[in-house]
């Protein structure tokens, strides 16, 4: 059995050529037209399936296949998990029971042993078809039951029936409802109905590529294709066929990205900064207080080109927490006030965005660079003053959170835009900052969380990425141990332990939307339970969470900071960019129920200063065998990317944390994302190629090529709006 891999029932528009002159059927013909189906059908397609139209029918793709060309004989069979196909006789059938309970029974035989055969729903129809004396294909899967070898719901066909067709060996399986397979609609009846949609819309569908592209790529035609992914002959072609509609989908989405980057690039011209001058070599002769890593030294050096480029910069940065992204922001914006521009540095919160600043002002010392601080609280007169400061070009660089885009914010020479831990601020957010200036700045994107490569270059297709891949040295990489909740009192006795050491302890609950009043009460029964095993006044424990009032959950979160407070119970709240260095534990209740790419973002708030740091991640006893992989993973890397991967792999691309605000991360219906990263990457190859030679698709041989590509994805991104 060959295993494909399922895809969401959702519709989505493939779109192929027609041939202009058509009669008769085409790919938009409702598919109650298709002979076979009829009204009552069509109906049961469009509810049960989302299928409308002969081509939706048409990329309905199998999820498996199964290999009809070996028999078996009864002596082989156990119980599988996969299903087989007998060849004998009936040798008994008989109605059984009555009401609900009613069944239909019968043995059947070849010469090696005997099966129970067992249905519960169309019981006359099926009893019609045993006939003694008669040799049939028996097919299931085989399970054992009273302790003897049984199939329930098995198919079966008159082995003449079955020598008759023209089968392929692999036949495909479909994904089908409950629903639907009541109505008798199962694999075999859209096996039939593909066949007949095959050969209905042969005269129609054409390829859009043309034949020396699909030579250079290996791509069987769409046709072929079309047919051997439902119908495949043996192995190969099967393979050929999934790999050429893989690389379709893959391929579309490059191109559009692509056609719509170097649009954007032709259309906007970006602000060349020739100079580094006074502020950055200052700054690194005299204040840098450690070297720079070679990982920064490459990223600074990256975007130093772009903004130099005569090109506008549209650059997503990652790099681990802790890996010193906003030392690199600092160096860049340096760069734009060599060239006489300010910067804006805008954080998801207004701790990080007070961090950022009191840790910049830090780190520049007597440096005449101007930086401000802008936030939902800084009061009237304060504003006020900051305005006319900025219009004036009296600041460098403005920090602050999303009060940092309202309108009356108004720059002398707004020249780049750096946006911290960017999964917090949404496409639109990023829009307004768009119409600051008629010349957009310069614009950085910084995240912490790792995204595996393949949905950076489908999610992030437009940006370039550059990449922090080294930590600072000297850092001692957090030890993660997974234990499960019983062991809580060991947990306890080690904190304490760290407390008389000095150290400061996270303890992070889960607080999930669905789920939301249960796990509020889980945090409050947690909180209790800490302070009940570290009492005051020797303990000092404070909890912060989402549903505080803003002042009160600053103020308590500014005591752990200023270590006045030995623990702090928290919700995820804590999961972006808080800085305390002497903060050395962090235990994560729950832990089975966070995303990897979560716990390791909760994992990057300790191992931040000089002390070992430890991280613990409680679960209870019970919990599935991936769910125990998962979190070992946590426990044998603190790599994010190799994390990010796993994560992906794990849950799928659409779960991955901070992607979810780009936009959908496209519906696939047979390419993955986990598993084709070399289809994307030709497909990316490829499509560079045709822009390259034809950046408006506007050759002949291209028009099919740009007019599939607008079928698919029909709106065009608008730069002006969109960073
Ligand atoms: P993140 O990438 O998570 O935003 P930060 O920029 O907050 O990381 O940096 C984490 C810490 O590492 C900061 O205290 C910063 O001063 C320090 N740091 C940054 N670069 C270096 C370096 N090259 N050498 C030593 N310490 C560094
Ligand atoms: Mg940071």
């Amino acid at each position: 059995m060959i295993q494909g891999h399922t895809f969401p029932n959702k519709k989505f528009y493939v779109g192929l050529q027609e041939t202009p002159l058509m009669t008769g059927k085409n790919l938009t013909t409702p598919l109650q037209f298709l002979k076979g189906v009829g009204e009552k059908r069509a109906e049961l397609f469009e509810e049960e399936l989302n299928l409308t139209t002969f081509e939706d029918l048409l990329h309905y793709y199998p999820f498996r296949y199964v290999d009809r060309s070996k028999f078996y004989t009864i002596s082989e069979l156990s119980a599988t998990p996969t299903q087989v196909q007998v060849k004998g006789r009936f040798t008994r059938s008989e109605l059984l029971g009555t009401g609900n309970k009613k069944r239909l029974t019968a043995r059947f035989t070849d010469n090696t042993g005997t099966v129970e055969c067992v249905w519960f729903k169309g019981l006359k129809y099926i009893s019609e078809q045993i006939k003694p004396g008669v040799d049939y294909v028996l097919f299931g899967k085989p399970s054992i039951f009273n302790n003897r070898l049984n199939f329930t719901h098995p198919e079966f066909e008159t082995l003449q029936t079955f020598l008759n067709k023209t089968a392929a060996p692999f036949t495909p399986v479909y994904p089908l409802t409950e629903k639907i397979k009541k109505f008798r609609i199962n694999a075999r009846v859209i096996q039939k109905l593909t066949r007949e949609l095959l050969q209905e819309l042969k005269p129609v569908i054409r390829d859009h590529y043309p034949e020396e592209f699909r030579k250079k790529y290996n791509l069987m035609h769409l046709y072929s294709a079309l047919q051997h992914v439902h119908f495949p002959e043996n192995m190969k072609t099967l393979e050929q066929a999934r790999f050429r509609l893989k690389f379709d989908e893959l391929f579309f989405i490059q191109l559009f990205i692509l056609k719509s980057k170097i649009k954007r690039e032709s259309a906007i011209k970006g602000i060349i900064f020739p100079n580094v001058g006074h502020f950055l070599n200052t700054f690194y002769k005299k204040h840098l207080p450690f070297e720079l890593t070679n990982a920064q030294k490459k990223v600074i050096k990256e975007m130093r080109h772009d903004m130099k480029s005569g090109l506008q910069m549209n650059r997503l940065l990652q790099g681990d927490v802790g890996s010193g992204k906003t030392l690199v922001a600092l160096m860049i914006a340096f760069i734009a006030a060599d060239n006489g521009y300010q910067s804006a540095l805008m954080a998801p919160t207004e701790i990080l965005a007070q961090q950022h600043y009191k840790s910049l002002r830090e780190m520049i010392g007597s440096l005449d660079y101007k930086i401000a601080l802008l936030t939902g609280s800084t009061k009237i007169k304060a504003r006020r003053e900051l305005h006319e400061k900025l219009r004036n070009g009296e600041i460098d660089l403005l920090i602050g959170t999303h009060a940092l885009i309202e309108d009356e914010v108004k720059f002398h020479k707004l020249g780049l835009v750096i946006i911290d831990e960017q999964h917090r601020f949404g496409v639109a957010q990023r829009a307004r900052l768009w119409r600051k200036d008629i010349q957009p700045p310069h614009v950085l994107v910084m995240t912490a969380t790792p995204i595996p490569r393949t949905l950076a270059l489908t999610v992030h297709g437009d940006l370039d990425v550059s990449v922090i891949d080294e930590l600072p040295p000297g850092r001692k990489p957090v030890e993660t141990h997974h234990r499960f909740e019983d062991k809580r009192a060991n947990i306890y006795k080690f904190m304490r332990q760290q407390i008389a050491q000095g150290r400061q302890i996270y303890v992070v609950f889960p607080l999930i939307q669905e789920s939301e009043k249960l796990d509020f009460q889980n945090l409050e029964a947690g909180y209790e339970r800490i302070t009940k095993a570290f009492p005051a006044p020797k303990y000092k424990t404070v909890m912060v969470h989402g549903q505080m009032k803003p002042d009160e959950k600053e103020e308590k979160m500014q005591q752990f900071v200023r270590n006045e407070a030995h623990i702090l119970v928290a919700t995820t709240v804590i999961e972006v960019g808080v800085n305390v260095p002497n903060a050395s534990i962090m235990i994560i209740e729950s832990a089975q129920r966070f995303g990897l790419s979560q716990l390791h973002q909760l994992r990057g708030r300790v191992g931040r200063g000089a002390a070992q740091s430890f991280c613990i991640l409680l679960s209870p006893y019970k919990i599935s065998q991936s769910t125990r992989q998962r979190l070992g993973i946590m426990t044998q890397t603190n790599d994010g990317f190799q994390i990010a991967e796993e994560d992906m792999k794990l849950r799928g691309p659409g779960n991955i944390d901070g992607t979810q605000q780009s936009g959908d991360p496209y519906d696939f219906k047979i390419a993955s994302l986990t598993q084709d990263q070399s289809i994307l990457i030709l497909a990316r190859q490829a499509a560079l190629e045709i822009l390259k030679k034809d950046p408006e698709l506007k050759e002949p041989v291209h028009k099919p090529i740009a007019k599939q590509m607008n079928q698919r994805h029909p709106k065009e991104i608008n730069w002006r709006q969109i960073s």
